[in-house]
Formats: C-alpha cells, sequence, structure tokens
C-alpha cells in the first residue's frame, strides 16, 4: 500500500501542472491594450516552464477564424439566448498554444471591436457575452466540459472573464483553483443589477457581499471577492489599488483580501520586441553596436514628415489617447518641450478632444510636432526604435508595456511616479543604475520639468550613452514573470 501511495506522490508532483487562462483577448488576434500582449507571452512562458497552459478564448471572428486545427471539445446547447454554443479546441497561431474557443455566432460573430461596435458604443448584450466566457471557463474548471482535460487552476483576466470566479464559488467542484488578475481596475464591467438573473448565480451573490457595486452589477468585483487569489500586474498597482485614490471604489474589497493581493510585474516579449531582429525597423542595433539606433531615427523623421534634424531630441508616444494616459498634461507641457528644441510623434487613438488637440498641435508647427490617428503596429515598433524617449506620463498605470519597449529599444522613458511605472524606470537623478526621467505631480509643469531634465541628459552624450546602455540591459522577462505565478499558483494549490 505504502509503495503504490508513493508512486501516486510521485507522479502527481512530476505531472504538469494544468492552467487554464480565460481571457478576451489575445495579439495579434484581438487587442484593445496590454491584456493582449500578456495574454500572449504569458501562455508560452508558462509552457517553457513545464505547465500545461492553455486558454479560453470567446468566438470573435478574429479569433475563430484564425485558430488553427480546431475540432469540436462539445455542444453546450442554449445558453445565455445563443441558440447553439459549441466549445472548440485548437492551437493560436505561430505560438501553438493549445486554445479553446466558445464558438457562439449569436454572441460573438460580428464586426467592431470586442466590447463596442464600430461607433465605439459598447455591445449591449456584453453581460450575457462576457457571462458566456466565465461560465465556460467554471465549467472547463468542473471537468465537466473536455472528458480529456480539466485544469488544476483557472487564471482569469479582466472583468471579462471575471464572473468564473463566482461560478466556481457558487458551485465548487473538483479541486480547481482560481486566480484573477486585475489589468486595470479602472474598467470594471458595470451592468444594471436587474439583469442578475440572467447569470444564473444564486440569489445570495446580489448582495454587497456579491457582485452588487453602489446598486449595480460588477463583474470586476466577482474576479476580486471570489478568486482564491488576485494578482495585478505590477507590485506598485497592487499596493495602489488598495487606496481610495486609485482603487475606483473597489478598495474596500481589495483591502479586505488582504495578502490574498500581489503584484507580479510584466516581462517584454523578447522575440517581438528585439532590436536586432525587428522586421519593422529600417536598421537593427544593439547595445554594443547602437548606430542603427540613429538611421531608425532618420527614418522615423521622414516618415513622420519631422524636420531631419539628428539632434533634436525626439519625444515618441504610443498610447491610447485617454486622460489616464495624461495626454492632457502633455499638451500642456508641449510650449515647453519645443522651446527646449525638441520633436514630439504621437501614435494613438481614444478620445476625440484629445485626437483633435493633437492634431492641431501638429498643424500649428509643422515639422515638429506629428501626430498619427490610427492603430499601426509596425509603426509602434518603429517609433519606439526611432525616438530617443518615450514618453508614459500617465495618471495611473497598472504596469504599462511601452516604457519596458522603450528600456529594450535603447529609448529612454519618461514617466510618472505611478503604479508598474515607478517599479521599472530608475530615474536619472539616481547616480547608479539610472534609466529614465520620473515626474511625481500630475501636472504639466511637473512633466515640462521632466523634459528639460530629458534634454539637459540629452546634450551630455557621455551620460546619455551610459544611461542608454543601463536601459537596454534590463531584463524584464517572461520567464522571470511564468516562475511567480507558477508559486502563486502552487500557493493556491496548497490552500494557504
Ligand atoms: P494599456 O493596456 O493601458 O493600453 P499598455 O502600455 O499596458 O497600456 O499596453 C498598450 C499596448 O498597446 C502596447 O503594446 C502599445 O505598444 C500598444 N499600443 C497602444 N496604442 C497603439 C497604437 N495606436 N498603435 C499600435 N500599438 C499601440
Amino acid at each position: 500500500m505504502k509503495a503504490a501511495a508513493d508512486d501516486a506522490g510521485a507522479r502527481a508532483v512530476s505531472a504538469p501542472l494544468k492552467v487554464l487562462h480565460a481571457a478576451a483577448e489575445v495579439f495579434p488576434l484581438v487587442k484593445t491594450g496590454g491584456l493582449a500582449d500578456v495574454v500572449a507571452a504569458l501562455l508560452p512562458a508558462l509552457a517553457r516552464a513545464g505547465a500545461d497552459a492553455r486558454l479560453l478564448l470567446p468566438g470573435l471572428p478574429a479569433i475563430a477564424d484564425a485558430v488553427a486545427h480546431q475540432r469540436t471539445v462539445c455542444e453546450i446547447g442554449p445558453v445565455f439566448g445563443a441558440a447553439r454554443v459549441t466549445l472548440r479546441c485548437g492551437q493560436l497561431p505561430f505560438t501553438h498554444v493549445p486554445a479553446y474557443v466558445i464558438d457562439a455566432p449569436y454572441l460573438y460573430r460580428r464586426g467592431g471591436g470586442p466590447y463596442e461596435d464600430a461607433h465605439g458604443v459598447e455591445w449591449p448584450d456584453n453581460l450575457q457575452r462576457f457571462a458566456l466566457l466565465g461560465w465556460v471557463a467554471a465549467h472547463l474548471a468542473a471537468g465537466e466540459l473536455d472528458v480529456a482535460w480539466a485544469p488544476d487552476v483557472l487564471h482569469a483576466h479582466d472583468w471579462h472573464a471575471a464572473l468564473a470566479c463566482a461560478y466556481m464559488a457558487a458551485h465548487p467542484a473538483g479541486a480547481c483553483r482560481s486566480i484573477f488578475t486585475v489589468h486595470n481596475l479602472a474598467f470594471q464591467g458595470l451592468f444594471d443589477l436587474a439583469d442578475f438573473g440572467l447569470l444564473g448565480l444564486p440569489a445570495a451573490f446580489r448582495a454587497p457581499t456579491g457582485v452588487e457595486f453602489h446598486g449595480q452589477l460588477s463583474l470586476m468585483k466577482a474576479g476580486l471577492k471570489f478568486a482564491r487569489r488576485v494578482t495585478t500586474v505590477s507590485p506598485g498597482y497592487a499596493r495602489e489599488i488598495a487606496t481610495p485614490e486609485f482603487g475606483f471604489g473597489l478598495d474596500g474589497v481589495i483591502r479586505g483580501r488582504g495578502t490574498d493581493v500581489s503584484g507580479i510585474l510584466n516581462g517584454v516579449d523578447r522575440e517581438l520586441w528585439n532590436p536586432r531582429t525587428d522586421t519593422a525597423l529600417a536598421a537593427h542595433y544593439d547595445a554594443e553596436a547602437p548606430d542603427g539606433k540613429l538611421a531608425c531615427k532618420r527614418a522615423l523623421q521622414a516618415a513622420a514628415g519631422l524636420a531631419p534634424q539628428a539632434d533634436a531630441p525626439l519625444f515618441g508616444l504610443v498610447s491610447r489617447l485617454t486622460a489616464q494616459k495624461g495626454v492632457d498634461l502633455l499638451l500642456g507641457a508641449l510650449p515647453a518641450l519645443l522651446r527646449a528644441g525638441g520633436q514630439l510623434l504621437v501614435l494613438g487613438s481614444g478620445e476625440r478632444v484629445l485626437e483633435e488637440a493633437l492634431q492641431a498641435a501638429a498643424r500649428a508647427h509643422p515639422g515638429r510636432v506629428a501626430v498619427r490617428i490610427g492603430y499601426d503596429e509596425a509603426f509602434a515598433h518603429r517609433l519606439i526604435a526611432g525616438s530617443d524617449v518615450i514618453l508614459v506620463p500617465s495618471r495611473f498605470e497598472p504596469c504599462g508595456l511601452t516604457q519596458l519597449y522603450g528600456l529594450r529599444y535603447g529609448t529612454l522613458p519618461l514617466v510618472r511616479r505611478v503604479g508598474g511605472l515607478a517599479d521599472t524606470v530608475v530615474d536619472a537623478s539616481d547616480t547608479m543604475g539610472a534609466t529614465g526621467f520620473v515626474f511625481d505631480d500630475a501636472t504639466p509643469v511637473a512633466l515640462a520639468d521632466a523634459v528639460a531634465r530629458a534634454v539637459a541628459s540629452y546634450r551630455d552624450e557621455p551620460a546619455w550613452r551610459a544611461m542608454r546602455r543601463n536601459a537596454m540591459a534590463q531584463d524584464f522577462s517572461w520567464d522571470s514573470a511564468a516562475q511567480a505565478y507558477l508559486a502563486l499558483y502552487a500557493q493556491a494549490i496548497a490552500g494557504g
């Protein structure tokens, strides 16, 4: 008997950990922000670390049509208003990560974006669309949908998948543990509480101790309350969201989870973001041979219609154009940036008033300010490679990826001291290991002051070269993030 038990123990130790991620986006199929990059890179990193990591996605057209080698796992039948729901499994293109796809044409097969229609109006049936994602995740976790595979851990991302944690808490089945990751607390998935009945959750979950939030129904709260462990994408943001200033009204719920909440810093996909091999770039370079970076700058200035001045410090911004991202602060600091001899290049889209103000600035300062409204992955790579400074003046920033890309491309980040930005950029005033410029107050004056410091450093070539070397030597790898998630999964499984 004893030998048999030992064998079983040994098998359990050596069997790969099975983890199911549930998310609404994955790069390059569907991306509205950093979430897509994280999901795309984290699962391969978990697989490299020995886990059996699979992904559950809604069958949006760009996903359902791209996942390869699909086979039907089960017919789910009518649920959440969809007459026909089928669970399929295949592989993501490029990375070959195993991916379950919820084929529910009535809810998912439509034009527009994942959360909004082509005019930016939220889909009226988003509650049903994302309840289905959480519901399928929970039933897969319980081993009820795929007879051949059930996860040890379910890892739900953002409000889109958060209901999975509530469904698992309502109907505990099997030993699967839930983890919930907040990528941005500002987007909460709020719905009419009168629609609670659509979810099929027990009535007790309608209370403030459940998913009720100030008279509404909050999907984000479902993840925060009911996941075994909650993570966010940087240690700094994990601390911040427990405070009223950054908690969007959920800080009390987060404080209530105590040490169940932690931060694990995002990484950089080192193949996708590599100035040595990046096919989008006009020239290649690295820390040892940085000359190609100047060729990238010249090509970028030419493409953007900026004056071909190699010695003008070029400030770049790649971002959603919103108040969160501090675009209004940048507009306020622009006169100082121009007075200091800088150029500004912006790629992004978002709030109409900010887009128009940036376009007006470009018209007012031809050759000095250029703006490209829209989403352009290849141009983002060229902008980050060709700029001298990458701007991330956010009011709040869960992790931020563009400053990490900037570090890797030797484009020094200028960031506000919040969330993941504070965790990843060391200010120039720090004599050891400086990698960029950090400012505190969310004001144009504080940003302008940081811009002035950046220009002064830029004019000091040896200092600039040293900072650029430091920046390019930073190693924010997905492999270390994957190890941290595996340690967390192990703790959740152990019940700690
Ligand atoms: P958030 O998720 O809050 O938008 P992150 O910095 O975490 O911010 O991630 C943003 C991602 O989207 C980065 O990969 C960035 O390069 C990319 N991105 C943002 N705007 C654009 C754009 N207009 N064109 C191309 N890529 C963009």
